[in-house]
């Protein structure tokens, strides 16, 4: 099963669930793994089941990062906060690079998640 990666900056945490909302046909046929703080939410949000990391400040964005180097991880949506970032919102230098090390597809915005989803859609 392809696994999906999610993590969103505290201000982009509503437009994550309004995005898997939208798709959460296609996702519930996938693994999904989240940060603490947005895996939570997308659950009660929309009942899907979701692997929960540590939160972001705590370092669950480097757990995810550590399974997108040992290939478990298929896709990586990090919402990120461009504008207003907090201190305390994980920085996604390092996450980013192991994506392009390992040449997994990293979207950090809805638009470029949105066509993700819609090639994985279409292989699932
Ligand atoms: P969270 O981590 O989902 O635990 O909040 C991500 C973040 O802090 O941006």
């Amino acid at each position: 099963m392809k696994s999906v990666a999610l993590i969103a900056h505290d201000d982009k945490k509503a437009e994550m669930i309004a995005f898997v909302i939208r798709w959460q046909e296609t996702l519930r046929q996938m693994s999904l793994v989240a940060t603490n703080t947005t895996g939570s939410l997308i659950e009660r949000e929309t009942g899907l089941s979701v692997t929960k990391m540590l939160s972001g400040p705590l370092g669950g964005d480097l757990q995810i990062g550590a399974m997108v180097a040992s290939e478990q991880i298929g896709a990586v949506i990090f919402l990120r906060d461009s504008l207003s970032p907090h201190p305390h919102d994980p920085d996604i230098t390092a996450l980013m690079k192991v994506c392009d090390t390992h040449n997994v597809p990293l979207a950090t915005n809805v638009a470029t998640a949105e066509i993700i989803l819609e090639h994985l859609s279409r292989t699932v």
